[in-house]
């Protein structure tokens, strides 16, 4: 199989898109470390599946926007399973409000998590694959990161970050075999959009999307899934929008047609 002797590091791989690249990355061969931060039996029931269906994975707790967190977890992955190839920066947070409303805190925390887990696990990863010089890092950013969005300021800004990370760690890490990529997402049901993935409010943001429909998370981890094999090894510096065609187009419908 295409990820055999891989070994991915998936975080936030607990539920949602995580999980579904968590189940993608072990389908292809690759040992899997299922990172979670609280839901450690959702994250032993992914292990499980792998495990299943005759692969290799195992949990491991840790909070990513902890730099020292983010540094043991690489330890562990690294004790564990004796190497590692692949790092999917997943985990992330919302906390929407109005900018006038929102509290200093709820930036901070969304920031911390989203962009800051992708800087501490990427931080920490480095040591081993500057060494190996082979190593593919994909980020999780969202469209959100190249769009604007009323409420989602810190959200928005968060992914903006990481897009603007995962260009500059592309041309810094190219030299040491290292590639980085993004995949942005547009909206995939999961716990994260849970408020806008259903009844009359899904119904109106699928008619603003050309498909006309959501990502399936499955969607989403096949892309990630491409980024993080060989089947991209000439890609780097890549932010790969999973979107529907939603960021193809001007974004104001034309009412004729
Ligand atoms: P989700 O279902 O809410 O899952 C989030 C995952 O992140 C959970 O496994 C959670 O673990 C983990 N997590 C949160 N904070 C963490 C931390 N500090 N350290 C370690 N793990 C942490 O969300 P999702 O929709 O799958 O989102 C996954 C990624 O896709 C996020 O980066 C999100 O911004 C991005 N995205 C999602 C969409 C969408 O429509 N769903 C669209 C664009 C981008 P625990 O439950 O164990 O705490």
């Amino acid at each position: 199989m295409k990820l055999d002797e891989r070994v991915a590091v998936v975080t936030g791989a607990s539920r949602g898109i995580g999980r579904a690249t968590a189940l993608a990355l072990a389908a292809d061969g690759a040992t899997v470390a299922v990172n979670y931060r609280s839901g450690k039996d959702e994250a032993l029931d992914v292990v499980a599946r792998i495990e299943a269906a005759g692969g290799r994975a195992a949990a491991f707790q840790a909070d990513v926007s902890d730099y020292e967190q983010a540094t043991a977890l690489v330890a562990d992955v690294l004790e564990a399973f004796g190497g590692l190839h692949i790092l999917v920066n997943n985990a992330g947070i919302s906390k929407d409000n109005l900018i006038y409303s929102m509290e200093p805190q709820d930036w901070l925390d969304v920031m911390k998590v989203n962009f800051g887990g992708v800087f501490n696990c990427t931080k920490a990863v480095l040591d081993h694959l500057m060494v190996t010089r082979d190593g593919s890092i994909v980020n999780v950013s969202s469209v959100m990161g190249e769009r604007g969005w009323t409420g989602e300021s810190n959200y928005s800004a968060s992914k903006g970050a990481v897009d603007a990370f995962t260009r500059s760690a592309a041309i810094e890490l190219a030299r040491f075999g290292i590639r980085v990529n993004a995949v942005l997402p547009g909206f995939a049901p999961t716990d994260l959009v849970a408020e806008l993935s259903a009844g009359d409010v899904a119904k109106h943001l699928k008619r603003q999307i050309p498909m006309r429909d959501f990502a399936t998370v499955e969607q989403v981890a096949s892309a990630i899934r491409f980024l993080a094999g060989p089947e991209s090894a000439y890609m780097t510096g890549v932010l790969l929008n999973i979107d529907g065609g939603g960021m193809a187009g001007l974004g104001l419908g034309r009412l004729k047609w």
